[in-house]
């Protein structure tokens, strides 16, 4: 099997597996108990924050550890429009993942009101734009995803910083596909928020963190028994945070330019083998592993149950709900319609993954497209 699918999910590394199995067993300890077994649970928790806060340049204790990115970002925008009901605005991008789209639903439905900064067709937010949505005095939060996980395509986060701050607005950077891709270093871009999720970077799922700057104010969504420093109540998946510290540690040495190389080396070889067909987002800043391929005239779901049946697992438009079958929202705002995202495919690459599964994949992908094109004209 040649798994594709990085940006859906990532295979734990066997190291973070390994870091994590002791404290699935012997090491089960409470981290907030006195004796012993608590006090191991508690040492590895903040070590496992220091690896964290070293993978983005932050300090330990600006790290919380949550389920997740969809609960990291949920915390951040309902404490944001709490904690200013002075300033009615959010602004996010067009091309958002699911938590924040629908978080954003929620700010409206609760009587506040939200601007989507639209993209240009190579899925770049629109600077120009974002600055004459900004309302100064009147925008709480700016949050942006800070690369895209349908198409790679890295925002400008260190312009939309920078005016929204001028604004007086605070900002939420989406960090979820950038971990272990590109470097993060959030005193050289300093946002004020971000969210980051295991599983996308070789942890198990089930695990989370957020950032939340000493410069900004927080007030937690969980409450309870005032774990995380009062900023996260519930008890602490202490197996999960040291296999994401693991993971944090080992993505900060993983060699970026080597993984852009083969992508590069395995998008020209579709592009070769397929007339007409088109990489989203090449223009613009992209991720090292991501490509967001339309091959035309090939049906990308019919694709995906070929490649399947060859042992090859990628996505079509989404791949957080691959279920769905609404064309890619992310594609929409770049400019294209329904006909051209069904004929979209996504392959996205990890570490894991060797030369050789991947440039054989890229031969078997157009072998496949051919064979799916030519039963389709004889239906036809
Ligand atoms: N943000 C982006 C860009 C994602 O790709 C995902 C993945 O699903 C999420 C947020 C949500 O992360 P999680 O699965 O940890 O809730």
């Amino acid at each position: 099997m040649t798994y594709l699918d990085a940006n859906a999910t990532t295979p734990p590394d066997p190291e973070v597996v390994e870091a994590m199995l002791p404290f699935l067993t012997q090491h089960f300890g409470n981290a907030s108990s006195s004796h012993s077994s608590g006090r191991r649970a508690r040492r590895a928790l903040e070590k496992a924050r220091g690896q964290v806060a070293g993978l983005i340049q932050a300090q330990p204790e600006e790290i919380i550890f949550t389920s997740g990115a969809t609960e990291s970002i949920a915390s951040v925008v309902f404490f944001a429009q709490q904690e200013w009901p002075e300033r009615p605005l959010l602004i996010i991008s067009t091309v958002e993942h699911a938590a924040v789209v629908e978080g954003a639903a929620r700010w409206e439905q609760r009587g506040g009101r939200v601007k989507r900064v639209p993209v240009d067709a190579h899925g770049f937010v629109q600077l120009e734009a974002l600055k004459a949505a900004l309302e100064p005095g009147k925008t709480a939060l700016v949050s942006m995803i800070w690369a895209n996980n349908e198409t790679g395509v890295v925002s400008p986060m260190a312009e939309i910083v920078e005016l929204a701050h001028e604004a007086g607005a605070l900002v939420h950077a989406d960090a979820v596909q950038m971990a272990g891709k590109l470097p993060l270093d959030v005193t050289a871009v300093p946002v004020d928020y971000l969210s980051l999720s295991g599983h996308k970077m070789h942890a198990p799922k089930g695990v989370g963190a957020l950032f939340v700057s000493r410069r900004v104010p927080f007030r937690p969504l969980l409450i309870g028994g005032g774990q995380e420093s009062g900023r996260r109540s519930g008890t602490e998946n202490i197996p999960g945070i040291v296999a994401m510290g693991k993971a944090a540690e080992l993505a900060s040495t993983h060699d970026m330019l080597a993984q852009r190389e083969l992508r590069d080396e395995f998008e020209q070889r579709l592009l070769a083998g397929w007339p007409g067909a088109l990489v989203h987002g090449v223009a613009a800043p992209r991720l090292p592993n991501t490509t967001s391929i339309c091959l035309p005239g090939v049906d990308s779901a019919g694709m995906l149950i070929l490649l399947d049946q060859r042992g090859i697992e990628c996505s079509g438009g989404s791949a957080c709900h691959t279920a769905s079958l609404h064309p890619s929202h992310v594609l929409e705002a770049m400019g294209y319609d329904a006909a051209h995202a069904s004929s979209t495919l996504r392959f996205s690459l990890s570490r894991m993954n060797s030369r050789a599964e991947v440039l054989a994949a890229a031969d078997e992908i157009l072998h496949t497209a051919k064979h799916l094109r030519e039963q389709m004209s004889v239906l036809a």
